[in-house]
């Protein structure tokens, strides 16, 4: 099996070698770019299995870097992990919305940075699979699987495949905010914490803030477009799904 390539898009020589140095003692094969002009101009002959993007770069910013792989069909599905340095949450969930599929931001624990990178390809894996052989579910499943689709209003959510639909669009979630929409449509209405919901919806190897589930649902609620408000903060407590 050939080694995963990681393509690592960040202008900070120190973050850059500890990064380069870590994911190289996992095994993974690291290319690095100092700015969004020569990722690009690698991107356009290469492929790689994750992208690591720093926001702030020298050039044209990492969120244009951003729109503009996703933009580019070949490239569209690699799992992209967002590097935003503090007072950027906005940009964040920019980034998000653009179809960055995590972030992390500096200064940050190199375990963290791990788990994460892990997480995304353990994710682009499965859907590859899920992508190329969609004819492979278990034999014991009914052929009719609408037992498998939730609709809430004009939220569809078809659960076998992780695909959500609003208005009948359909809408790219990232993992988390995937989980956070299910936990949220689970809890029926009840109010759920930010500290359930960091719980439930991103579990124990993660160290998150409140402020990161802010961040998240902000992009999730976006997303949702006519339904968003279908999620409601409730003040000083946490979040709820209104039905
Ligand atoms: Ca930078």
């Amino acid at each position: 099996m050939s080694k995963e390539q990681i393509l690592v898009i960040e202008d900070e020589q120190d973050i850059l070698s500890m990064v380069r140095l870590r994911l190289e003692s996992r095994g993974f094969v690291v290319v690095t770019a100092e700015s969004g002009e020569l990722a690009l101009r690698w991107l356009t002959e290469h492929k790689p299995d994750l992208i690591l993007l720093d926001l702030m770069l020298p050039g044209i910013n990492g969120l244009e870097v951003l729109k503009q792989i996703r933009n580019n069909r070949n490239l569209a599905k690699i799992p992209i992990l967002i590097i935003s340095a503090l007072g950027e949450e906005s940009d964040v969930v920019v980034g998000l919305e653009l179809g960055a599929d995590d972030y992390l931001s500096k200064p940050f624990n190199m375990s963290i940075l791990m788990a994460r990178v892990n997480a995304l390809l353990r994710r682009s894996q499965s859907d590859q699979k899920i992508e190329q052989k969609p004819e492979n579910k278990p034999n014991n499943k009914p052929k009719d699987d609408s037992n498998d689709f939730i609709v809430i209003g004009a939220i569809r959510i078809d659960t076998n495949r992780h695909h959500v639909f609003v208005d009948n669009q359909s809408v790219a979630l990232t993992s988390t905010e995937y989980r956070l929409l299910l936990t949220l449509i689970a809890s029926k209405g009840r109010v759920l914490t930010r500290n359930q919901l960091i719980d439930e919806a991103i579990g124990n190897e993660s160290i998150v803030t409140d402020r990161t589930i802010d961040v998240h649902l902000a992009s999730l609620r976006g997303k949702l477009g006519s339904s968003r408000a279908m999620i409601e903060t409730v003040r000083g407590v946490g979040y709820r799904f209104k039905f």
